[in-house]
């Protein structure tokens, strides 16, 4: 059965970057806005961020939005556009106190401030050692962000569509008018036709086999953007997080550095102390999972083992309890040890996209380099590349990114959407949708996508991960390749209609599979090193012929084409970067 719904405005994900979209959508202008969410809105993956979101409050000592717009740049080895991190970090100090009045409750500085404790690569007076720009409430940031946001979104008359989960973006003549979704409970279709449509779906680090990312995270946004011709910006800059709980992938906050934690390898020593003599353990995220990694190879691993030790024990209980009480449970939980006493076993886990849809910093997707607009589509959080990351994204910079540019794109999203009629759908929208569906459930025999997805993840943990080379990204692309004709015939074994998760599961396989494609071919196709990509036949950073974004497209036989576009730079000259 197909249902049709008509909005103003859609936003696909009830996460930080939608649930701020729509508030500013519904607050400001009162447009029919619905969230169309797979999850529960406040069981998204921002709701796991433990560490902090970043802003020069300067509560604690001096600071400002350019030292943050610096670190940001540098964070990114040159590859963020630096116009839209000079206007996340300004925006930073007012979007945070915004929180702070729609009811966040952060932690305090004992005068009644926002706390902010230090953060990787967050450095004062542009490298001078860390500071402490990293707005928190305890180790449960991102929990709270989203009960306050959900919160703000039912004041404001924003309806949910809560476990639909959208299978296609609807594209005619030149513009986009809404979106076709499943209904989870029933199997049934449902078109919501709109005059504009936000994609915040979060994140897709379930592309690789050791993750932080929750099993939701399987970047259906971009999938069904891709596979309708939109590019997708800087795949190849995918950022492993140096603290992920050993063989498990769970994270392990930030913040326990933050707060003093160090980094110790099996014969006790404090590793990074080699590797960035200024910013020790709180150097950026891929230097210091690159240190690990290295500590691994040389054997230098514990016990010999692919695992180092993070020692939080001097911090003493009262801290501990504090300011990591979830990490406290988590270690206790999972791995029977007490961070108070004993040192927590950690590798680097898959952890960030910085890659995605393309936008400008008003949230609208742009599809090549002169800027081209597709009216009436947006995309903000995880999902979007804008480009505030680069080739490296900063710890706390995501929630910022999630409210900066959620805000942004919601109230761009209002001012189209008050001078757009509704667009004419195109013809039977559901048509590709329904045939994908049915094709699945009508395979009787054949392999599980859930064999397939293990295949898959191992490939890209093993050939695109923290290290890569030309050989093995070869291999991954031919194994993604080789999985995507074995697609064509797994196994959907529950043949029913209601939370039928086992079909969901292989429609989301193929978002998977679409994603790692392209990340492999960008991967593949940039020649150097560059802040998360990594690459041992190419070990140097190369601005003469790599100062640059990717765009790949998915071409009309499956394949993958890569095409550029300019990075922006005002005020920091790309210089080589020291921690
Ligand atoms: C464990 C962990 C800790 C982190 N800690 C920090 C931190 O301390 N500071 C920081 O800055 N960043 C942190 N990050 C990163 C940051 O939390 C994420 O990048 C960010 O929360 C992503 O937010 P989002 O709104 O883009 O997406 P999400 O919060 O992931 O929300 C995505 C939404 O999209 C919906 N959705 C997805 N697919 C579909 C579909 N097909 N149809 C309908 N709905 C769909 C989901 O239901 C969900 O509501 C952390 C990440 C992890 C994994």
């Amino acid at each position: 059965m197909i249902h049709t719904h008509t909005y103003d405005a859609l936003v696909v994900g009830g996460g930080g970057a939608g649930m701020m979209a729509a508030i500013y959508l519904s607050r400001e202008s009162r447009l029919r806005t619905a969230v169309i969410s797979k999850l529960y809105p406040t069981r998204s993956h921002t709701g796991a961020a433990q560490g902090g979101i970043g802003a020069a409050l300067g509560n604690l000592e001096e600071d400002h939005p350019e030292w943050h717009a610096f670190d940001t740049v540098k964070g990114s080895d040159y590859l963020g556009d630096q116009d839209a991190i000079e206007t996340m970090c300004r925006e930073a100090v007012d979007v945070v106190i915004e929180l702070e009045h729609m009811g966040l409750p952060f932690s305090r500085t004992p005068d009644g401030k926002i706390a902010q404790r230090p953060f990787g690569g967050h450095t004062h007076h542009q490298g001078q050692g860390p500071v402490r720009r990293s707005c928190y409430a305890a180790d449960r940031t991102g929990h709270m962000i989203l009960q306050t946001l959900y919160q703000n979104c039912i004041k404001n008359g924003v309806e949910f569509f809560d476990e639909f989960q959208v299978v296609d973006v609807m594209l005619a003549e030149g513009r986009c008018v809404g979106v076709v979704a499943y209904e989870v409970a029933t199997g049934d279709l449902h078109v919501f036709h709109s005059k504009s449509v936000n994609l915040a779906t979060g994140g897709f680090g379930r592309i690789f086999s050791i993750t932080s990312n929750a099993h939701a995270n399987t970047g259906d946004g971009p999938a069904v953007a891709l596979r309708r011709g939109i590019p997708l910006e800087d795949m190849e800059f995918y950022q492993f997080h140096p603290t992920g709980i050993y063989k498990m992938g769970i994270l392990i906050t930030e913040g326990v550095r933050g707060e003093g934690g160090v980094l110790r390898n099996d014969y006790g020593e404090r590793f990074m102390e080699r590797y960035a003599p200024t910013m020790k353990d709180l150097a950026s995220r891929d230097v210091v999972a690159r240190a690990i990694y290295q500590e691994m190879r040389e054997g230098r691993g514990i016990n010999g083992k692919r695992y180092v030790y993070l020692d939080a024990t001097y911090l003493g209980a009262e801290v501990i309890e504090q300011k990591l009480p979830d990490i406290a449970d988590f270690c206790r939980t999972y791995l029977g040890v007490d961070p108070v006493h004993e040192p927590m076993p950690i590798q680097p886990t898959a952890h960030y996209a910085m890659g995605g849809i393309p936008t400008n910093v008003d949230g609208c997707v742009v599809i090549d380099d002169r800027g081209t607009v597709v009216p009436g589509l947006y995309a903000a959080g995880e999902t979007a590349c804008v480009s505030v990351h680069g080739g490296n994204r900063l710890g706390t910079n995501s929630l910022l990114d999630l409210v900066v540019f959620g805000r942004r794109s919601g109230l761009h999203m209002a001012e189209f959407c008050l001078e757009a009629d509704l667009g004419s759908l195109p013809e039977n929208p559901t048509r590709d949708v329904a045939a994908e569906l049915e094709r699945l459930l009508s395979v009787a025999a054949g392999e599980p996508p859930a064999r397939l997805r293990q295949e898959l993840q191992d490939t890209m943990m093993d050939f695109v991960g923290v290290f890569r080379e030309e050989e093995g990204m070869r291999q991954a692309m031919d194994k993604v390749r080789e999985l995507k004709r074995r697609y064509e015939a797994v196994v959907v074994m529950d043949k029913g209609r209601r939370f039928n998760t086992d079909l969901l599961e292989a429609w989301e396989l193929r978002n998977l599979l679409d994603l790692a494609e392209v990340t492999a071919a960008s991967a593949l196709n940039r020649k150097e090193s560059r802040g998360a990509h990594s690459r041992e036949d190419f070990p140097n950073r190369d601005d003469e012929n790599w100062l640059k974004h990717t765009l790949a497209v998915q071409d009309v036989d499956g394949g993958v084409r890569i095409d550029y576009k300019p990075v922006t730079i005002t005020q920091f000259e790309p210089k080589e970067r020291v921690y």
